[in-house]
C-alpha cells in the first residue's frame, strides 16, 4: 500500500485549484480531454465506502461546482465518474487516493469517436433472475452472505 507520503493526491497543493474544508479539486495530468478535473479528499483512503458524510459533501459540493461551471462555460454535458479498481497496480494512470473524475462531454466527442461509440452493444435486456439477484445482495446484510 503505498504511503500517504508517497501520495501524489496528498502532496499536491500547487495544482490545487478549488478546495473546502474536506476536499480538493485539480486538472487530471494525464488527462483525457481539456477540463478533466479531479475530486479527492484531503484525507488519504482508498475505499470510497470508506468516505465519511462530511467528506462526501464537501467531495459532491466541489464536484457539482465544477460540473456546472464546465456545463455552463465549455460544453454540452459533463461525465462524473469513480472507478474502483485494487485489481490494478497504482502508477502513472491510476493511484490508490479515492477520487472522482469530472470532465466536459459534447455530442459525439473525441471519447465518443475512439472509444464509446460502440458501448451501446453491451446493453441487454435485464433478465429477471439477474434483478432477484441483485436485491438479493443488496437485502444480506454481509456483501459476503
Ligand atoms: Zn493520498
Amino acid at each position: 500500500m503505498i504511503s500517504k507520503e508517497d501520495c501524489p493526491f496528498c502532496n499536491i497543493n500547487d495544482r490545487v485549484l478549488k478546495s473546502n474544508r474536506l476536499a480538493q479539486a485539480f486538472l487530471s495530468n494525464p488527462r483525457k480531454v481539456p477540463g478533466h478535473f479531479l475530486v479527492t479528499p484531503k484525507r488519504h483512503l482508498e475505499k470510497p465506502w470508506e468516505l465519511t458524510k462530511d467528506e462526501l459533501q464537501d467531495i459532491f459540493e466541489l464536484i457539482f461546482f465544477i460540473e456546472e461551471r464546465l456545463v455552463s462555460k465549455l460544453g454540452q454535458g459533463a461525465d462524473i465518474r469513480q472507478n474502483y479498481r485494487p485489481f490494478i497496480s497504482a502508477g502513472r494512470l491510476k493511484q490508490n487516493h479515492v477520487h472522482f473524475h469530472v470532465y466536459p462531454r459534447y455530442y459525439q466527442d473525441y471519447l465518443y469517436q475512439v472509444s464509446e461509440k460502440f458501448e451501446t452493444d453491451l446493453f441487454t435486456d435485464l433478465d429477471p433472475s439477474e434483478q432477484a439477484e441483485f436485491a438479493k445482495l443488496l437485502k444480506s446484510n454481509d456483501a459476503k452472505d
